[in-house]
C-alpha cells in the first residue's frame, strides 16, 4: 500500500463483495468512540464492532478538542448515538513530547510562528482519560447523553481496561 494504484488495486478487491450499501447511516449501537489515531489500533476489531454500529473519530491523542466536540455533537444530535467512548492506549507518541518542544521545533524548522498550536500532550494517561471525561461531561451539548467511559488499550497485549471515574 505505498502508492495510489495499489491504493486503487486493494480497493477493487474490497468492492467485489461489497454488501453495506444499504446500511442506515445512525450507528446502530448508538456508541461514538473517540480513540487515538495510532495505527497500531484496530478500533472497531478491538471493541468486537461491525460496521455501521458505531462512529470512530480519531485525533492524536484521543483528546477532546473543539473539533472533536463538534463530531460528538453531530453523532449525537443529527445520528442519534447516546454512549461515548474514550480510548487511549500505553506507549502513546503524545505523552513522549511536550507541546512547547513540538512548537519550537516546527518554528524553527519551518520558519513560521507555531507557538499558538496547542497539541494536548500529556503526562499522565489516566489522568488524559479523566480530562478528556470531564470534558465531554460538562459540556451542556452532551449533556443528555446516557454514558461515557474511558478506557487504556494495551499494545501489547490488545487487552483494555476501564479508567475508573
Ligand atoms: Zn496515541
Amino acid at each position: 500500500m505505498t502508492d495510489t494504484n495499489s491504493i486503487i488495486s486493494q480497493n477493487k478487491k474490497y468492492a467485489e463483495n461489497f454488501t453495506y450499501g444499504d446500511l442506515p447511516p445512525h450507528p446502530s449501537e448508538k456508541i461514538a468512540i473517540l480513540a487515538c489515531m495510532d495505527a497500531r489500533i484496530p478500533v472497531n476489531e478491538v471493541l468486537g464492532l461491525r460496521i455501521g454500529e458505531a462512529h470512530i473519530i480519531r485525533n492524536a491523542g484521543g483528546i477532546v478538542t473543539d473539533d472533536a466536540l463538534r463530531s460528538l455533537i453531530v453523532s449525537h444530535e443529527m445520528l442519534g448515538t447516546e454512549k461515548i467512548i474514550i480510548i487511549n492506549h500505553t506507549e502513546c507518541g503524545m505523552a513522549t513530547f511536550k507541546d512547547q518542544d513540538l512548537q519550537k521545533r516546527i518554528s524553527e524548522k519551518y520558519n513560521s510562528n507555531a507557538s499558538d498550536i496547542k497539541f494536548h500532550s500529556f503526562n499522565d494517561l489516566e489522568e488524559n482519560v479523566k480530562d478528556q471525561i470531564k470534558k465531554i461531561r460538562t459540556s451542556p451539548f452532551l449533556s443528555n447523553i446516557i454514558s461515557v467511559h474511558g478506557f487504556i488499550y494495551d499494545i501489547k497485549t490488545g487487552k483494555i481496561r476501564e479508567v475508573e471515574q
